[in-house]
């Protein structure tokens, strides 16, 4: 193993142990959620969208340690994004996780590079991605997301 698989895998490993921005997001405009059955990951993926940019992001769910790293890492990624930029990144990671070059620097998401070698675990990684882009593409109606008016707070 290289040092800079070693390290990838340290970075993978810090997040499944203490994930980032796990929780539930009391004010989302965006709830989805995600399986992947092959492995038994489950993940509920919380967004509050503003302005057509992520304010905030957070998940929830179990997995193995490449799922929940790559909600761990990917909600770090995403936070001050805007939906398009969001949904670049998704392609972008996605092509990263099937081999092939991504059109722009990933930083820390570079970490699940090694699982373009891991065919079974393709899946875990991009899990977060795909409920994602359900997510973001599965757009509420305009007068649903509103934050302007009221602060009942159905979710
Ligand atoms: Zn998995």
């Amino acid at each position: 193993m290289s040092f800079l698989e070693s390290l990838y895998q340290a970075v993978v490993l810090e997040h499944y142990r203490h994930p980032h921005n796990h929780g539930p997001l009391a004010d989302a405009t965006h709830r989805q959620e995600g399986v992947n059955p092959s492995c038994g990951d489950e993940l509920t993926l919380h967004l509050r969208v503003e302005d057509g940019r992520i304010g905030d992001a957070r998940f929830e769910g179990e997995g193995c340690a490449i799922s929940q790293a790559s909600a761990s890492l990917m909600t770090d990624a995403l936070k001050g994004r805007t939906v398009d930029a969001a949904l670049e990144l998704a392609r972008d990671f996605k092509a990263m996780i099937r081999g092939e070059a991504p059109s722009s620097e990933l930083g820390d998401l570079a970490a699940l590079q090694g699982v373009s070698k891991l065919h079974a675990r393709v899946k875990c990684a991009t899990l977060a991605w795909t409920t994602l882009e359900a997510a973001l593409l599965d757009a509420p109606e305009p007068d649903r997301s509103r934050p302007s008016s009221g602060s009942g707070g159905g979710l």
